[in-house]
């Protein structure tokens, strides 16, 4: 059976740094909405400019253009092991599409970094000096946090209900949060 994984998380939980190095642990790919939009946006596409007008404001893309890029996505050869999954779902409508282009063998688990919202600000406008990522700016931050208990984190609870959800402590260095990682999968 192949692993599939959701990494999920608030803006800044470190889910894209935690989802680099389990992926290669397990040998699977990552595939991260965020970064999907981003390529796009490089790249110029129509996709790209229709994210750009809603990622510059801190909100979420509509479900529709998120789930069909996934889709296609989702349709490569190299998903066939699993693949771990950042930045998707992040609305309980997008649990229902997901549910519906997995069918029967669904999720194998869904990680939930915890970190709280004082911690994830810092680091966000760290990052944001660092890496110039345009959403990474203090009111474009707030806003996403903001999105994030709104929209996003009754996802966690769905999946608590159904017993697929295991919360992992996302403060510390970025190996004991790794380990902490590692151990929860491997009893999976
Ligand atoms: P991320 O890199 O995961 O922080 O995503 C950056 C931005 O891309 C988010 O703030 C959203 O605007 C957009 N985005 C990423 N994933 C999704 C998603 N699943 N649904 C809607 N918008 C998304």
């Amino acid at each position: 059976m192949s692993t599939r994984l959701v990494i999920f998380g608030p803006p800044g939980a470190g889910k894209g740094t935690q989802a680099e190095k389990l992926a290669t642990d397990l040998n699977i790919p990552t595939i991260s909405t965020g970064d999907l939009f981003r390529s796009h946006m490089s790249e110029g596409s129509e996709l790209g400019h229709l994210a750009a007008s809603y990622i510059s404001r801190g909100a979420l893309v509509p479900d529709e253009v998120t789930v069909g890029m996934l889709r296609e996505r989702l349709e490569a050869k190299d998903v066939h092991n699993g693949f771990l999954l950042d930045g998707f779902p992040r609305t309980l409508a997008q649990i229902d599409s997901l549910d519906d282009l997995l069918g029967e063998e669904g999720l194998s688990a869904v990680i939930e970094l915890q970190v709280p919202d004082e911690e994830l600000v810092d680091r966000l406008v760290k990052r944001g000096a660092e890496s110039g990522r345009s959403d990474d700016t203090e009111d474009v931050i707030r806003n996403r946090l903001a999105v994030y208990h709104e929209q996003t984190a009754p996802v966690a609870d769905k999946y608590r209900q159904r017993g697929q959800l295991i919360t992992i402590d996302g403060t510390g260095s970025i190996d004991e949060i790794a380990t902490r990682i590692r151990e929860a999968v491997s009893r999976l």
